[in-house]
């Protein structure tokens, strides 16, 4: 299989995410992160990245490693599946503050929680992800210290290219602490990076996550606006969902032209979500390393009409049942009826059947010669051979497909 030399080996062989913790770590003069003509953020190298450095990066980088929650976080009364990891409890959450729970994307636990950290004083700032304050169509990480800044950027589900760890050494030297919010894939590479950096584990208190089902190119964005004749520079308003659950994908433009479509027309049909390539390997898209994974739960998978909103929360550690159980005393979650992992299936049927696929698209991918995540305690193996044959052939030789297109 060919090895990974430099970061272009992980970019061209479309294992990169956009994640920018490579360039947090390196510092903008050694690379640069861009929109490619495909429509993903990508890195470049600007100037030779010491090979020390390399090691570093090859040591974090979600493209390159994964693994599952650490073993000093697997709590004695957790639960375990084999699709769904480690968990001790389900259930479900959604914020108390009514317009919390409206703008957010599901039911603002995730953004319910962070203001309870804040306000509670359990961390100082809040890492997370907001709409570009002049270009709705991009999004931006951003260190948000009070409510008005956490809330009023329309951090809710960004679906498009985002690198929500491009500022994270800056969190760190900051020395307060802090809670990240992020995709699996971004609390996955905090947790490597907290195995060589000690101020990983000592700031960064809480990881928080949402299921994910992949990150959308630009281009599926752009092509949404040009279908009502709107450029970007037009826009004033550009959200997924939201206002409503799910809400519906909507743009304004600067001279009060409004324009939207329902959430299943545009995310009805998977195979036209246009996700990374790295989506389509992903090892953990569920959250198995954060602390709390907040989840849609629409019976079947897709929404039937809007409703108010209901999280699920799969709680992985004490340290994130600890949180949820304070946040729901203080007034700021409300906890909804316990699930099982029955109900996790039946919300997420796409994460099933990707968690069962992966392991066979890795290994389309290494037969022929193209490198692919390593991974560790995912149990992603023990699911491929619990498939069928036939199964598994058609996840191989369909991987094999998609190369070209990577
Ligand atoms: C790319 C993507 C794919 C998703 N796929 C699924 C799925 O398959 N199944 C499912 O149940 N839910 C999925 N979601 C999550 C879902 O849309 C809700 O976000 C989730 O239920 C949490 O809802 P909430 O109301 O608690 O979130 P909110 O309270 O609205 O908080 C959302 C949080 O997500 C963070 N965030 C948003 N976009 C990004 C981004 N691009 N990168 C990093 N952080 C980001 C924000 O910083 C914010 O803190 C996806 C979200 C994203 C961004
Ligand atoms: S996935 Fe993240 S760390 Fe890896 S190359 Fe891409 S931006 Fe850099
Ligand atoms: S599917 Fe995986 S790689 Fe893609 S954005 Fe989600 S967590 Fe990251």
């Amino acid at each position: 299989m060919t090895k990974i030399n430099n970061l272009n080996d992980i970019v061209n062989n479309g294992l990169c995410i956009g994640c920018g913790l490579c360039q947090s770590i390196t510092g903008k003069d050694l690379i640069e992160i861009s929109m490619s003509s495909k429509g993903r953020l990508e890195p470049h190298e600007l100037k030779k990245i010491p090979s020390e450095t390399f090691n570093k990066i090859l040591n974090v980088c979600p493209g390159v490693i994964v693994e599952g929650l650490p073993k000093e976080q697997v709590d004695t009364k957790a639960k375990h599946d084999l699709v769904w990891g480690h968990y001790l409890s389900l259930f479900y959450a959604w914020s108390t503050d009514k317009k919390i729970r409206f703008e957010s994307s599901t039911g603002g636990l995730l953004n319910g929680l962070s203001l309870y950290l804040l306000e509670s004083k359990k961390v100082k700032f809040i890492l997370h992800t907001v709409t570009h304050p002049e270009k709705p169509m991009r999004s931006v990480s951003k260190l948000s210290y009070k409510k008005e800044e956490l809330l009023n950027s329309n951090s809710c589900s960004r679906y498009g290219p985002a690198s929500p760890l491009d500022k994270f050494y800056e969190a760190l030297n900051l020395n307060e602490s802090f809670a990240f919010v992020g995709k699996p894939c971004d609390i996955s590479a905090i947790r490597q990076l907290s195995k060589t950096d000690e101020r990983v584990n000592n700031l960064c208190k809480y990881l928080l996550t949402l299921v994910c089902g992949g990150s959308t190119e630009f281009t599926k964005s752009q092509d949404f606006i040009e279908s009502f004749k709107v450029k970007e520079e037009e826009l004033s308003i550009f959200r997924y969902r939201g206002f409503g659950n799910p809400g519906k994908m909507y743009i304004k433009t600067k001279d009060g032209r409004e324009y939207d479509r329902e959430y299943n027309s545009f995310w009805g049909e998977e195979s036209t979500w246009r996700v990374h390539f790295r989506c389509k390997i992903c090892p953990d898209a569920i959250g198995e390393s954060s602390d709390i994974a907040a989840l849609d739960t629409w019976r079947g998978g897709s929404p039937k009409g809007e409703d108010e909103g209901f999280n699920a929360a799969i709680v992985r550690t004490k340290k994130g049942l600890d949180l949820l159980n304070d946040a729901m005393k203080a007034g700021y979650i409300k906890k909804g009826e316990e699930l099982k992992i029955e109900d996790i299936n039946d919300f997420q049927p796409h994460q099933v059947n990707k968690k069962k696929a992966v392991y066979a698209r890795h290994k389309g991918m290494r037969q022929k010669n193209i490198p692919t995540i390593n991974t560790n305690g995912l149990r992603i193996k023990e699911l491929y051979d619990l498939n069928s044959k036939e199964f598994n052939l058609k996840e191989e030789e369909g991987i094999s497909s998609r190369l070209k297109k990577i």
